[in-house]
């Protein structure tokens, strides 16, 4: 990208975490500007015809449509490039923009995916319903030994994929395992890592080879706007994943790249604030005698703690718990909440909650929810900002709890 020359000689390749995440990627105009600029257009113009079709060789450096790339977009992906310590970043416009596209460059008739069984309602309808249309078959896993996932592999087997932890009920899987047996049947490994977010867990030192987000989520963290990201190598980027997308037109709008700029600068201290706030409450809610368990990865009653201790530096901002007395004693708690809202969506400065057997994990159907272990007294909670103790307060005044 053409640098204005204002731009500091960047060496981010030394930099900690946050100063990826408030400087990584910014190239200012001629005339700059502290915030990133927004570019809000869809083409671009050329000094003379040589320069165009200089460009279209790719012997020109610059852009040349909307849809194939974008200064403020390009900020974004370097950026989160460097907050993932990927070889190569692809900004796309939803979450599950970039799980199709990892998944549909790569696939074709005839190949074989291996899943986990724990998927978010959209990564489980891709894999089970779209997929097999086009000719593509699916394994799901439901242990998380090496001999099950070992079991599940084919020599037709292209991919791996998994959740960890998954949506909603925060099943935590072994990510280096998981990848050395896909790696040993030369199967490349897609991780979802939504829930965990690039500050908590780094699933490419674990052996993944593509890790895909919703920066509808905790990028953006206020509510706002829709994006995703795909990171992978270099060579898969530009042999897989470019061609396809280009031309498939999934294309981040620029002025939600720039909003999400402006989520990356505070993702680190959101995440770690909601996450600390999420470990107090499982503590919480666990010794609640309304409720029948907690599901939350760094808690001790957690089937896989010592595995989510190592994999994830902290337990992260998702939580999930079962009421006793099922679908309507979930349902008279979220009546009665005065600061959580009802929502579906996650990751954001307000807390949420949500009931998944009725909304995110309806679709599936009652026996993939039984196969996921999603029962009807299941709350999903996205911890937000607010203060813990009122947080708390809502959910224990929600339970006829007089403190
Ligand atoms: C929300 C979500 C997605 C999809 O992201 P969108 O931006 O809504 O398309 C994928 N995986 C998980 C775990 C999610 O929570």
């Amino acid at each position: 990208m053409r640098k204005g020359k204002y731009t500091k000689t960047q060496k981010p390749d030394g930099w900690g975490t946050s100063t990826r995440l408030v400087r990584g990627g910014t190239s200012r105009s001629e005339h700059g500007e502290t915030s990133e600029a927004i570019y809000l257009t869809s083409g671009y113009v050329y000094d003379d015809p040589e320069s165009a079709e200089q460009r279209f060789a790719g012997e020109e450096e610059g852009f040349v449509y909307g849809r194939y790339g974008n200064p403020t977009v390009a900020m974004l992906e370097e950026r989160f490039r460097l907050l993932e310590g990927a070889e190569a970043a692809y900004a796309v416009a939803s979450g599950m923009a970039a799980a199709w596209g990892a998944l549909a460059c790569l696939l074709k008739s005839g190949d074989h995916i291996v899943a986990s069984k724990d998927l978010f309602g959209s990564n489980y309808q891709i894999i089970t319903n779209i997929l097999p249309r086009w000719g593509v078959t699916h394994t799901l896993v439901s242990g998380t030994t090496a001999a099950d996932w070992r079991a599940a592999m084919r020599p037709e087997t292209k991919v791996v994929f998994l959740e960890t932890p998954s949506n909603p009920i925060l099943a935590v899987h072994d990510i280096e395992m998981i990848s050395d047996i896909a790696h040993k049947s030369g199967a490349l490994v897609i991780i979802d890592n939504v829930f965990a977010t690039p500050i908590l867990q780094k699933p490419m030192t674990m052996g993944a080879d593509i890790v895909f987000y919703s920066n509808t989520k905790h990028t953006d963290g206020q509510g706002r706007v829709f994006g995703g990201m795909v990171l992978s190598s270099t060579q898969f980027k530009e042999e897989l994943l470019k061609p396809f997308l280009r031309h498939t037109g999934p294309t981040l709008s620029p002025f939600n790249a720039w909003v999400l700029l402006k989520g990356m600068e505070t993702l680190k201290l959101r995440v770690d604030a909601s996450s600390k706030s999420a470990t107090l409450l499982a503590d919480e809610i666990a010794r609640l005698p309304q409720i029948e368990r907690v599901y939350y990865p760094h808690h001790d009653s957690h089937p896989q703690v010592a595995l989510a201790r190592k994999q994830m530096s902290a337990g992260g901002t998702m939580l999930s718990f079962d009421v006793n007395g099922g679908k309507e004693a979930a349902f008279n708690l979220l009546r009665r909440l005065k600061i959580v809202d009802i929502s579906n969506n996650l990751g954001d400065s307000k807390s949420l909650i949500t009931h998944p057997a009725t909304t995110t994990h309806k679709n599936i159907g009652p026996e993939a929810r039984a196969l996921m272990g999603i029962k009807d007294g299941c709350l999903r909670l996205s911890v937000g900002l607010e203060d813990v103790e009122d947080l708390l307060g809502d959910i224990k005044q929600a339970l006829l709890i007089n403190s």
